[in-house]
Order: structure tokens, then C-alpha cells, then sequence
């Protein structure tokens, strides 16, 4: 007998007929003589629509609100599964995350877990009863309900696998596993059996929303296994696991990100000391910047270009206005119709023509880069937001291509 977590996400639970399937792959899961522990994300588009209709009442509400808010679409979830699991004659409880013990620190709507007690959970276990808890929210030290970022419950999955030891943790979702690249938007994106933390985690950062980024985290630091499989066809899906027993891939998949931004700062001052007190600021005002492109120094000015999430590219502006209090609006050129196309795999850390195979995919492809960055698993390029999915296709049947 073995102790499962199984986490379901917004598809697989978004109308009756869903949450009855769920229903019956984690009773078949409990009937073999498992442990069964369920996280479930909120229905379909739930998530959204609160979002929507909070903006609709005060777009200026708090953030504590808004998870008051969301967090609610859980808690419809986790009633109806257990309810189809009461139906199916299994005896379940389900419980919200406060409840399963899920102790956040205090950032609403972007909560990080601190500490899990799992005596409530582990006592239903040991009465035979299913938990079904809701994922993506906890409590924090005001015993205010949070919420942990979007994707969350992929994290509170991970999270309470690692905290109980669980055998298993199952990532179901709305495709069969972790592919190329997505495959809805590349029909010859192949399924992957296994793939490494390390090169997920830069999926996931890069843009594969198939896992979210810190579950996969959560998941190399406590050594959890994850399966990433479908909750509508019961095929295997893809490990997620040590480097130690896995191939080396030279690519293990092509990621696209939309959501960032390309802020150049022209002519500031060539002199020493200039890129440590832009970024430091806006390292203070918590803006995580990703590539950063200088230019070479002409005439004592010199330019930097940096890309930050598309959310922040306003702040960042501000947040150099306030380093560099002589810049005007002149100094700045901001775009948002770019994206980041990138390519992971483990492989290219010992394989030197990488780079070159895939500027060539999009120089045959008339895209050009407007900037490059590298790591010892993963290429970035920034195209123009038009170009991106030509651009995904041409790099993806570069490395994937039949022939
Ligand atoms: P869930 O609601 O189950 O959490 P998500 O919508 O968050 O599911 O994630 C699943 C989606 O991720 C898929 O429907 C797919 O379109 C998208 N996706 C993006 N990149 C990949 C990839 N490399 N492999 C698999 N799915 C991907
Ligand atoms: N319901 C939340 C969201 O839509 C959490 C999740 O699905 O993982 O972001
Ligand atoms: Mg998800």
C-alpha cells in the first residue's frame, strides 16, 4: 500500500461529467489499496472570473479581498469531489487549506508555503477516509485566508507529498504529459517519457504552463517524483526526476513567453558605477529583471536594455527615473509586442553547435532576434510578439523534425 497525492487541475474538474471522472480515477486509486490524498484547483475558468468580477465592483480592491475571492473557487471543488467520491461509495472528507494546515507567510495573493501540520490530514488518513484539500491557498500569521500565485496548486500538491512523505505525485491535467513544446500550438510536439528537474524548472519559468515553476522547485528540493498525466486518458505520462538515471537530451523542449517587456535606457552617463545603481534600484523595488544587453560606450553616454515581466515595465521606468532624476521620457524606449522563445536541454552544455542551429532555424524563417541570452541548459531570444509562434515552430521542427 502506497500513499498518493493527486492533484487535479482547472480542466479536469470544470463541469459534473469531469468531476465524476476525477471521482472515479482517485476511488480506482484508493479501491487498490492506496492512500489517497486529492488537491484540486477551481473549476474551468473559475479563477478568471472572480478576477473579473472583483475588478468589475473596485479595480483598486486589496489583495487581502481578492484572496478572500479566489479562493473560494477551491472551495466549490473540493465539496463537489467529495461529494462524486461520497456517490461512489468512498469514504472521503475534504478539507481547505487552512484546515489541511497550509501556513503561508503573509503576502496576499502571492503566498509562499512556510510550514504544512499534516496532523489532520494524517489522522483522516489513518481513519481510511480520501482528503480531498483545496490547492492554491493557505493561512497566514493574521489568520487571514492567502493565496500562492496562479498555477498554485500544482505548488500545494508538491508541498503536501513532500510534507507526508507520499510515494507518489501525480500532476493530472488536460494533456497527456510534458511535451517538446505545447501541443496545442505544435501538433507534432512530442510527448517526453522522463525529464530533469533542472531542465523543467526552466520550462516552466520560460513559459510551459504545464507545471508552475515552484512546484517544480518544491519538488527537486524535497526529492518528490512527479508524474505529469492525463486526467482524461489513462496512458503514462512524464517522470519529472533526478539528472542521475536520464539520458542527456541536446533539446528537451521550446518554450514561448509573452508576458515580457523590453525597456532601453539611452544615454546614460559612460562612466563607472552606472549599471550597479540602475539595477540595484530596481533590485530595491523588487523587479526581477531577466536579459540584460549593454551597449559599448561613444561619446560618454552609453545605452542599457534590459527586459523585465510586462507588468513591471512601467514600475521599472520609474524606478530609473528615480537613480537617474535628469532622464526625461526621451531616455526610454519601452516595447511590449515581443516574446521570448527559448530552448532547454540538458545536452547543450557539451554540444558547442546549439546556439548556431537555431539562429540558422530562424534566419531561414525571415525572424529576426532582437536579443540573446544564454545558460548552460537554456538559449533565449527576444522576437517580435508576431513573429513568436513562426518563431516556436521553426525552432521546434528544427531539433524535432521527423527527418
Ligand atoms: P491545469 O488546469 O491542469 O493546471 P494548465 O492549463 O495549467 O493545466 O496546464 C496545461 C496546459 O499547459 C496544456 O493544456 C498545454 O496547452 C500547456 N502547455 C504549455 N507548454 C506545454 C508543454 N511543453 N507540455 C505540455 N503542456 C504544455
Ligand atoms: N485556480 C488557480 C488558478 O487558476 C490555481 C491553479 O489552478 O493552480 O491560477
Ligand atoms: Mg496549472
Amino acid at each position: 500500500m502506497a500513499l498518493i497525492v493527486q492533484k487535479f487541475g482547472g480542466s479536469s474538474v470544470a463541469n459534473a461529467e469531469r468531476v465524476m471522472n476525477v471521482a472515479s480515477i482517485v476511488a480506482d486509486t484508493y479501491n487498490a489499496g492506496n492512500s489517497v490524498v486529492v488537491v484540486v484547483s477551481a473549476q474551468g475558468d473559475t479563477t478568471d472570473d472572480l478576477l473579473d468580477k472583483a475588478n468589475e465592483i473596485n479595480p483598486k480592491h486589496s489583495k487581502r479581498e481578492l484572496d478572500m475571492l479566489l479562493s473560494a473557487g477551491e472551495q466549490i471543488s473540493i465539496a463537489l469531489l467529495a461529494m462524486a467520491l461520497e456517490k461512489l461509495g468512498c469514504p472521503v472528507i475534504s478539507l481547505l487549506g487552512w484546515q489541511a494546515g497550509f501556513n503561508t507567510n503573509k503576502n496576499y495573493t502571492t503566498a509562499r508555503i512556510k510550514k504544512i501540520d499534516t496532523e489532520r490530514v494524517s489522522s483522516e488518513l489513518d481513519n481510511k477516509k480520501i482528503v480531498v484539500v483545496a490547492g492554491f491557498q493557505g493561512i497566514n500569521k493574521y489568520d487571514d485566508i492567502t493565496t500562492l500565485g496562479r498555477g498554485g496548486s500544482d505548488t500545494s500538491a508538491v508541498a503536501l507529498a513532500a510534507a507526508l512523505h507520499a510515494d507518489k505525485c501525480q500532476i493530472f491535467t488536460d494533456v497527456e504529459g510534458v511535451y517538446t513544446t505545447d501541443p496545442r500550438k505544435v501538433p507534432n510536439a512530442k510527448k517526453l517519457q522522463e525529464i530533469t528537474y533542472d531542465e523543467m524548472l526552466e520550462l516552466a519559468t520560460l513559459g510551459a504552463q504545464v507545471l508552475n515553476n515552484r512546484s517544480v522547485e518544491m519538488a527537486k528540493k524535497y526529492h518528490v517524483e512527479l508524474e505529469v498525466l492525463s486526467s482524461l486518458k489513462r496512458v503514462p505520462g512524464t517522470i519529472v526526476k533526478e539528472a542521475t538515471t536520464l539520458e542527456k537530451m541536446l533539446i528537451r523542449g521550446v518554450t514561448k513567453d509573452s508576458h515580457v517587456a523590453r525597456v532601453s535606457v539611452i544615454a546614460l552617463p559612460d562612466t563607472p558605477g552606472i549599471a550597479f545603481k540602475l539595477f540595484s534600484k530596481l533590485a530595491a523595488k523588487n523587479i526581477n529583471v531577466d536579459i540584460i544587453l549593454q551597449s559599448v560606450g561613444r561619446d560618454g553616454t552609453k545605452d542599457i536594455t534590459f527586459t523585465v515581466d510586462k507588468d513591471n515595465a512601467e514600475h521599472a521606468k520609474s524606478a530609473v527615473l528615480e537613480a537617474f532624476p535628469n532622464m526625461t521620457d526621451e531616455n526610454f524606449v519601452i516595447d511590449s509586442d515581443i516574446a521570448k522563445i527559448s530552448v532547454v536541454g540538458a545536452g547543450m552544455e557539451t554540444h558547442p553547435g546549439t546556439a548556431s542551429q537555431m539562429f540558422e532555424a530562424l534566419f531561414e524563417a525571415g525572424i529576426n532576434i532582437q536579443m540573446i541570452s544564454t545558460s548552460e541548459i537554456k538559449i533565449s531570444v527576444l522576437v517580435d510578439a508576431k513573429d513568436a509562434d513562426k518563431a516556436v515552430h521553426a525552432v521546434h521542427n528544427e531539433f524535432f523534425s521527423e527527418d
